[in-house]
């Protein structure tokens, strides 16, 4: 499996203005071959393909406006070339309903939140003896190892981000760890006043410390819109909620990372919501940070799982969880959000909104055959792995394999 693995990085001022030199030439050539394709499409011609545009990079590259595309290492130039094709990918895969929709693959500007840039193992890049990162026209930047790269990385991506914070990134094989089997399973709901609650009765909340920084940022938000559109005080609340984002980013990734860890570690499946199902109604709550910040975490899940001998399984969204009672299946209707806790009619159990919820996620993924109230019993008959949550009736349960990298 890949996963890709971050440092930060503290490029001198000299180092700086190479990478912003390269940048913006990276940035060049994907708007040139950009244009190029949008120009084909309205002239109802072919697409060129990556070797017609790397040909003409070559071509450009001699001429006196582009001579200056030749002062940063050439693999950089033929990296964003392959970021347009990736985008491109991306975008028809989207229209054919491979993955989530996105829009056309759009201009690259000076002003976005984030710059990058790849090297190449034919780039010539290297890890210094001293632990420096070197890198072709740009030299030995220091790198803040804060963990072991499990392996020889083949690439590295340096990236810019908008709080002003260089980044190395490495893509590295890694190999499986199973862990030993173990007969608990697990459903998880995305809860409204807590994080994630679980189908054992567990609620847990984001910690303090995210919270707060949470808090921190609103009140940074707030600022910024106060001040007049390009004042220099704008320019330095705009760089505040940069660093400030950033800090709740990293703070909700740590805890995403710990929490993931966790629920692995002690379980051999787990269901969850996905969020991410075409076509279905989304509530407000769901296109908030929240879902942003679910999928994130069910992304780590998902590759942790598979990287440790686990099962995943997403359940559709259009499961009515939280209206079904998981003691005895009888659907009661739709209940308001304000309703914490309420009686089945049928059975008389009483429920907590989210744990039954939670628990009926668990049922629906095939993990639990009969589960009460806030308790779930493991199933008499463990399924074996490959096939725990596979049920032949309910199409939209799937086991997902990691694809490809991980954003780690
Ligand atoms: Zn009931």
């Amino acid at each position: 499996m890949q996963l890709r693995y971050n440092f930060r990085i503290y490029p001198t001022p000299g180092q700086r203005s190479e990478l912003a030199r390269a940048f913006g030439c990276a940035r060049v050539v994907y708007n040139d071959a950009l244009a190029a394709r949008r120009a084909a499409h309205s002239n109802n011609q072919s697409y060129p393909t990556s070797g017609e545009l790397s040909k003409r990079l070559t071509e450009v590259k001699r001429t006196p406006e582009r001579a200056w595309l030749a002062e940063v290492s050439s693999v950089v130039l033929q990296q964003a070339l392959r970021d347009l094709d990736t985008a491109y990918r991306n975008f028809f895969d989207g229209l054919r309903g491979k993955r989530p929709r996105m829009g056309a693959p759009r201009f690259r500007s000076r002003k976005d939140r984030r710059q990058s840039i790849r090297f190449t193992a034919n780039a010539h890049w290297s890890i210094t003896a001293g632990g420096k990162l070197r890198l072709p026209k740009v030299g030995d930047v220091k790198v803040k190892w804060s963990r072991q790269l499990p392996s020889d990385p083949s690439t590295v991506t340096v990236v810019l981000d908008a709080a002003g914070r260089y980044f190395a990134s490495f893509v590295v094989e890694v190999a499986d760890e199973p862990l030993p089997e173990t007969d608990a399973v697990v459903g998880l709901d995305l809860g409204l006043s807590h994080f994630v609650i679980l189908s054992d009765g567990t609620k847990i909340s984001s910690p303090r410390f995210l919270r707060r920084a949470e808090k921190r940022l609103k009140r940074a938000q707030r600022n910024l819109s106060r001040k007049t559109k390009g004042s220099a005080n704008r320019e330095k609340s705009r760089i505040k909620v940069a660093r400030t984002h950033a800090r709740v980013a990293d703070a909700r990734k740590g805890f995403h990372h710990q929490l993931s860890t966790r629920l692995i570690r002690e379980n051999q499946a787990i269901a969850v919501e996905d969020l991410c199902v075409k076509g279905m109604a989304r509530t407000r709550l769901a296109k908030s940070v929240h879902d942003a910040g679910w999928s994130q975490f069910v992304n780590m899940l998902e590759y942790k799982a598979a990287r440790h001998g686990r099962t995943v399984v997403r359940i559709g969204r259009f499961e009515p969880t939280s209206q079904v009672c998981s003691a005895c299946g009888v659907k009661g209707g739709p209940k308001p959000l304000h309703v914490r806790e309420w009686t089945c009619g049928a059975c008389g159990s009483i429920h907590d909104r989210d744990i039954n919820a939670a628990v009926n996620i668990a049922k629906a993924a095939g993990l639990v055959a009969s589960a009460c109230g806030a308790q779930v019993r493991p199933p008499s008959v463990v399924a074996q792995r490959k096939e725990a949550g596979i049920r032949p009736d309910a199409a939209a349960v799937s086991t997902r394999s990691v694809e490809g990298i991980s954003a780690l």
